[in-house]
Order: C-alpha cells, then structure tokens, then sequence
C-alpha cells in the first residue's frame, strides 16, 4: 500500500485530513488581482496554494474550483508535451472573471510519481510506450495522486458544492468520496498541439477523460480550429 492509498483509506471513514491555514494575502499578477493563501498537508508535509478571486461567483451559483496538480515542466518551462500551464492560465482566467479558487496542489507530479519519475517516463514515450504503458514499465500506479487534502482544504475554506474545472470524472469521484459535492463539471478547452495529440488521444481512451478529439484535426498544429477539451497530466 502506497502512502496516498493509505490516507484515502484513512479518510473513507470521514476522518477530516489535518491541514493547516496561514493568512490571505493579495496576489496581483498577469492573470488578474487574487488574493492567496498557504495551506499545509500535516499527514505528508505538502504545501499547497489556494488562490482565489476576492469577488464572490456571479448568480449566487458554487464557485469555480480547479485542482491543479503541480507540473513543473508545463507551468514554469511551458513544455507542450502535456497541456498543463495551457491549461492553468485558462482556470485563472475563468475564476478572476467568474470567481472561485484554483487549488495549486503540490507533490502531485506526473499524476503523483513524482518529477524525476516523470522524466523516466518521458524517456520510456520516446521509445514508444503511451502515458500509461510508461508508468506500467516503470512498476508506478498511473494515478497516485490523492485528493483528501484538497477537500478539506475546500471544505475549511466554506466551499461544500463547487463546480469542478475539469474533464477528468475519477476527480469529481475521488472529490465525492472525500465530502466534496461537484454540482457542475466545468469543462477546459485549450487548443491541442502536435506534440501533445498522442498524450491525449491516450487518455481519452484508456483514463475516460471527457475529451471530444473526435471533432479536431489531429496532427495539423497551428490550424486555430482544433480547440477540444482536456485534462492535466
Ligand atoms: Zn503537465
């Protein structure tokens, strides 16, 4: 049993998962004026970031929530082999303009292998095997991430029923299972990219993501027409 396993076990039983606050602050930024605010996982010592419009939803609706995993080589180096910092400018953007939080979870790597992981991972995809193959080679869970923190860091801060950024169902069910109601999926829709079009096709048809490749022209970047839904690695 891997460690994550054993706190969603753990948390089945609706023992609140200890997290600690530490004060809002202003963030302004390129993507709007939030404000933010620490949180720490006290069972594995992460440190998360909320970050959150500081204007109630518009229409009394549940706020804009996106759970963002850290990926470090899409948000900060803009790699296009997946669509994450694509994909979080575009959660920004929606929750400074509609209001929300957008839950920047770390130690979440690679869907929770971890950077260097990943990396092998990369490696094992260059020589043929898909995103899910790769984590298999490497004797990793395709999925480790765990998402008890992150429901009671949104349960503490008042938000019981959300509306979920996001295209991936086994979240919403994982979010459920942790006390979360998901009222709305919410889909993302960035353009894809020829460099990204395996990766998705991938979890399109092995992860049930929520994508609709169908009706975009795989392998003609640049086109301006591919625009379909997706989902973090
Ligand atoms: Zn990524």
């Amino acid at each position: 049993m891997t460690a994550s396993q054993a706190t969603e076990a753990s948390s089945n039983g609706r023992t609140p998962h200890p997290v600690s606050a530490g004060p809002v602050v202003q963030l302004p930024g390129a993507f709007g004026n939030f404000v933010t605010q620490a949180w720490t996982d006290l069972v594995t010592g992460a440190e998360h970031l909320a970050v959150s419009s500081p204007n109630p939803p518009k229409d009394g609706k549940a706020p804009l929530v996106r759970l963002h995993s850290e990926c470090l080589t899409g948000d900060v180096f803009g790699s296009y082999r997946c669509d994450c910092g694509e994909q979080l400018a575009y959660a920004l953007e929606l929750i400074e303009e509609n209001g929300g939080t957008l839950l920047y979870l770390r130690g979440q790597e690679g869907r929770g292998i971890g950077l260097a992981n990943k990396i092998k991972a990369y490696a094992l995809q260059e020589a043929g095997f898909d995103t899910v193959e790769a984590n298999e080679q490497l004797g990793l869970p395709v999925d480790a991430r765990c998402y008890n923190a992150a429901a009671q860091i949104l349960a503490e801060m008042g938000m019981h029923e959300i509306r979920l950024l996001s295209n991936n169902p086994d979240k919403q069910n994982r979010l459920a299972k942790a006390g979360v109601t998901v009222v709305e999926m919410v889909p993302t829709e960035v353009p894809s990219r020829e460099q990204n079009i395996r990766y998705l096709q991938t979890k399109k048809d092995r992860m049930d993501h929520l994508l609709t490749l169908d009706a975009q022209t795989a392998g003609v970047p640049g086109s301006g027409t591919n625009t379909f839904e997706h989902e973090q690695d």
